[in-house]
């Protein structure tokens, strides 16, 4: 019998959960689908390390059950680095770190015992380009957001995208993408609305050298982001600089990680146990998401006003950078507020099952900080959402749920006022939502349910996202 070659393909994750972990699973998925191929792959992970304890314990309980799987799946701690001390944005921390890097990530390339046959590296890691050219290995980014946000980047960085610097939130704009809807300015990711910051010129950056990689790996497909998916297939080649070739991009999402959890019989989820089918609204906002005392107050008075039953994981905010926010102290919540909602109601005040909850049948509504991965697992459960966008590109993502995918009513938030939202406008919202007799939630379930059949059939065994990573995992193959 022949022997099989083996192509070894590298990942570079930066030290992050969202990233790291979705990343973990697009690797997982490649070798799935390649399991019938005559050529077998082995993939191989730079481990970049912790800049902060506390993100390291998730992670870590990731990397041990991905080894309990036994599968050719190898782990390569890069050495200590010291963070970087001078940066002027959280995207430019991440970058500059990664930069720290790069002679660690060239030696270890160096060392693999079979030639490598492609490097798939984070979105804030496209300086890691300069090794691989010079290393002759194929490149590719994964970007773990939208299509959308990515046409955005792309665009604005490109000749035909560039302005003269401007205040997003200073100005009545919309910014046209061909064949994407015209993006308000209101509805602009939180580190694109000033031109003149830091995490603009960063995001600026990245999407330069994005245009240099072989190809694009994004999460999401044609149907979560029709025009957007669409329009980077076609290139938009309009947006380019004269003789440079627009990246292969390979939609492989929804990347989901399920494996996240092992909390069967969570309080969450034995309280949800009890509760009526599609009854219960869930609010969660994400691992960096919280709120001041009077926001608090006023979700408080708009769950209690809406009469509806509700799942609420209420965190505080803390001052220390990079940190997350803490547990909650439910004492501040208004004065009665627990007693008087405690046959419809429960406060949850730390880290919750997210996923095993979006899965429970009696989840009918989620109101979402609009992280991407919140998001994709709502369609994935088929859970329609409230969009509560707070930071990073989350503005954008709650616009193309409300007018694109018309997934989630709208709910009013004063963006020049921390992103307040009023007890009113919140009941109104969760009323629309979660009454039975509400036109608006008949029409969004529809949606919905559409989108989550859409999502499982793409990531099956010849759905589209399948399909475009079995080509990538063909091209990675050739050793
Ligand atoms: N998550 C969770 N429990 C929480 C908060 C978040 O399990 O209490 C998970 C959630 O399921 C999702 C991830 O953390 O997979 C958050 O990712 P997302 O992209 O939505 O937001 P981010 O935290 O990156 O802003």
């Amino acid at each position: 019998e022949q022997e099989q070659e083996q192509a070894c393909v590298y990942f570079l994750p930066v030290y992050a959960p969202g990233h790291l972990i979705s990343m973990l699973e697009v690797a997982k998925g490649l070798l799935q689908c390649n399991s019938t191929s005559s050529n077998s792959l082995s993939i191989h992970i730079l481990l970049a390390q912790p800049d902060n304890p506390d993100k390291s314990s998730l992670i870590s309980s990731h990397l041990q059950a991905l080894q309990a799987q036994n599968l050719p799946i190898h782990l390569h701690p890069l050495p200590f680095v010291e963070p970087p001390r001078q940066f002027d944005s959280i995207e430019d921390f991440v970058t500059s770190h990664i930069r720290l890097y790069l002679p660690h990530i060239k030696a270890a390339l160096s060392a693999s015992p079979s030639p490598v046959s492609g490097l798939v590296v984070d979105m804030f890691a496209s300086d890691v380009i300069s090794v691989a050219n010079e290393l002759n290995i194929p490149f590719y980014i994964y970007f773990s957001s939208t299509a959308t946000f990515l046409s955005l980047i792309l665009h604005l960085s490109s000749p035909q995208g560039k302005r003269d610097p401007i205040d997003f939130s200073e100005v009545e704009e919309e910014i046209c993408i061909p064949g994407l809807t015209p993006i308000p300015s209101k509805s602009m990711p939180a580190p694109l609305l000033d031109m003149k910051s830091g995490s603009y010129k960063c995001f600026m950056y990245h999407a330069r050298r994005y245009i240099e990689a072989k190809g694009i790996l994004v999460n999401s497909n044609i149907h979560i982001e029709t025009n957007a998916v669409e329009a980077l297939a076609q290139g938009v080649t309009d947006q380019l600089a004269p003789g440079t070739k627009f990246p292969d991009t390979y939609p492989v999402g929804p990347v989901i990680s399920f494996g996240k959890s092992n909390m069967q019989g969570h309080e969450c989820l034995q309280w949800l146990d009890t509760q009526p089918a599609k009854s219960v609204l869930f609010l969660c906002f994400g691992s960096l998401g919280a709120f001041d005392m009077s926001q608090v107050r006023q979700i408080a008075i708009g769950l209690e006003q809406s009469g509806h039953r509700f799942l609420w994981v209420l965190r505080m905010p803390t001052t220390e950078f990079l940190r997350g926010p803490v547990d909650a102290s439910l004492e501040f919540l208004p004065e009665g507020f627990i007693e008087r909602t405690k046959e419809r109601g429960f406060v949850w005040p730390s880290w919750a099952p997210q996923i095993d909850i979006l899965s429970h049948q009696a989840i009918g509504g989620f109101v979402t900080h609009c992280g991407w991965n919140s998001i994709l697992e709502s369609l994935w459960f088929g859970v329609p959402m409230i969009p509560w966008p707070l930071y990073a590109e989350q503005h954008l993502n709650a616009f193309m749920l409300v007018n694109e995918m018309h997934v989630a009513v709208k709910l009013e938030a004063d963006r020049k006022n921390k992103g307040f939202v009023s007890a009113v406008d919140l009941e109104q919202a969760i009323k629309l939502l979660m009454d039975p007799g509400s036109e608006e939630r008949s029409r969004i379930r529809v949606q919905v349910e559409e989108m989550m059949s859409a999502c499982r059939k793409a990531v099956q065994r010849g759905g589209v996202s399948f399909v475009h990573l079995q080509k990538l995992a063909g091209e990675l193959g050739k050793v």
